[in-house]
């Protein structure tokens, strides 16, 4: 079992039900401005960036999520997730402004964000760790804590908003923004269970796009090393649908012990 990180002062943690995410930072708020600026080693910024979901936009008074990134740049988002729509009305060099509980708009209920719809859920605690095989991203995922890996060259801010859905067995899709002095970019990447590792970061990533030969490898290393014929299957489907030879026979294996 990987090591439980620390949750103290990364977390963008979901509300029960509704789609709202609460950031830890908010007691923070009681002191606005906010803290002075702290290097971060991982981003190379020079403040601490966080996500402020109660924000209200400081033109239209609409509710928004406020990002500050590491650079300071800030940016408002009609909501966090692919593919981050940006609200339109505000220019970026206005705070927002605090969420006043008795504003008719701040009563108004938000609606169930689209990536909730589309599967996504926010990866709390998220932190991100660079290994000798790849970079490690942890966190708390549903009521789990998950590992996964990323792609080496994703530079996540791990201070922002990190989604993450599942897109097979073993396999993730997560969505977070990469925050460089001229903005913030949305980012959107194939993550995966460490049990799968030894499969190759390429042919993972083939996988995730649905290549039928790919997903033949990834799907009999999990049926014949991980010993794992039900989430083995979804991948011999994909490779068996396109007609690959050995996906069908294992396929027609898995038929007999199941039979
Ligand atoms: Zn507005």
């Amino acid at each position: 079992m990987p090591e439980s990180p620390s949750a103290a002062g990364t977390a963008v943690r979901p509300g029960v039900d509704g789609g709202a995410i609460v950031d830890s930072h908010c007691h923070a708020w009681e002191r606005w401005p906010y803290p002075p600026p702290v290097p971060d080693e991982d981003s190379r910024g020079t403040v601490e960036s966080y996500l402020n979901p109660n924000a209200h936009c400081p033109v239209c008074g609409k509710p928004v999520y406020f990002y500050r990134s590491p650079f300071d740049g800030r940016v408002f988002f009609d909501d966090v997730g692919w593919p981050w729509p940006k609200h339109g009305c505000t220019d970026n060099g206005r705070q927002p402004r605090r969420l006043m509980r008795d504003s008719p708009e701040a009563r108004a209920p938000r609606l169930v964000p689209q990536w909730r719809l589309e599967g996504w859920r926010p990866l709390l605690s998220a932190r991100a760790y660079a290994s000798a095989d790849g970079q490690r991203l942890t966190g708390d995922f549903g009521d789990r804590f998950f590992e996964v890996r990323v792609g080496r060259a994703e530079k996540i801010d791990i201070n922002g908003p990190v989604l993450m859905r599942v897109v097979r067995p073993y396999l993730f899709e997560i969505t977070f923004l990469h925050s460089t002095p001229r903005g913030a970019q949305e980012r959107r990447t194939s993550a995966f269970n460490p049990k799968i590792a030894s499969v190759g970061e390429d042919v993972i990533t083939q996988a995730a796009l649905g290549d039928p030969a790919a997903s033949y490898q990834v799907g009999a290393f999990i049926l014949w090393k991980l010993d794992d014929p039900e989430r083995a299957r979804p991948y011999l489907e994909i490779a068996g649908d396109a007609g690959l030879f050995d996906a069908l026979i294992d396929l027609a294996v898995l038929g007999l012990l199941s039979a």
